[in-house]
């Protein structure tokens, strides 16, 4: 068996769905508070708890902000393929669990396991996250520890992500599908991975992989 975890901002979106969320929605102050993280003076799990806090919108105004966040055009498909080939994926982000369950949603899509930061809007419109995956040992500062959760997979894992937050994870699974800032990473620090472009690549990775696995371990 091969279980996938799959990295959510700018992996199955093409934009950050939290910045565009500030950049639309956000009381001033937000930047800076994003410069503060950037010089390394916060975590990024207090960045985003702070940031989020200062999101000044009804619940419908939120749900149509997200509305505007595209997916990658080939997400639906590999979606479809892991289910037919009875692959199990995992969505693992460091962003907000509400903004992936709306996003997905909208595509129907919003059928898998989700790992997150835990948005609470209340009836006042006032937003707080929480972050119970957060790990006081690992590296990162993240809200959501993602190396300690693909580790203790038991199945063969496939890692596909795009950036910072997918650092801490990156040497755990068996194969690593990276763009962007985590191919870089990879590179510097020789881990092996596949670079891809869009999810259709990755689909056609995880059929190779899925072929190449012993018969015993099949999947399909
Ligand atoms: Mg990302
Ligand atoms: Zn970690």
């Amino acid at each position: 068996m091969i279980h996938i975890f799959c990295d959510f901002d700018g992996t199955i979106t093409t934009r950050d769905s939290t910045d565009f969320v500030m950049e639309r929605l956000a009381a001033p102050g937000w930047l800076q508070i994003e410069e503060q993280w950037q010089r390394g003076e916060i975590g990024s799990a207090e960045c985003m708890r702070r940031q989020v806090a200062l999101i000044r919108a009804t619940k419908q105004e939120l749900d149509q902000t997200l509305d505007e966040v595209q997916i990658d055009d080939g997400f639906s498909d590999f979606a479809a393929f892991c289910e037919a080939s009875g692959t199990g994926m995992t969505i693992i982000s460091d962003g907000v669990d509400y903004f992936i369950h709306h996003i997905l949603g909208r595509h129907g899509l919003d059928k898998f396991p989700i790992i997150a930061n835990r948005l609470t809007i209340t009836p006042e419109h006032v937003y707080q996250l929480a972050s119970p995956w957060r790990s006081a040992t690992c590296v990162s500062s993240a809200g959501v520890c993602k190396c300690s959760i693909v580790g203790k997979e038991q199945a063969h894992r496939m890692y596909v992500g795009d950036s910072r937050s997918d650092f801490c994870v990156a040497s755990k699974p068996e194969m690593v599908f990276a763009k962007g800032k985590l191919a870089d990473y990879c590179d510097k620090n020789d881990i092996p991975y596949a670079p891809y472009n869009n999810f259709h690549n990755v689909t056609d990775g995880l059929a190779r992989l899925l072929q190449d696995v012993p018969v015993h371990m099949k999947a399909i």
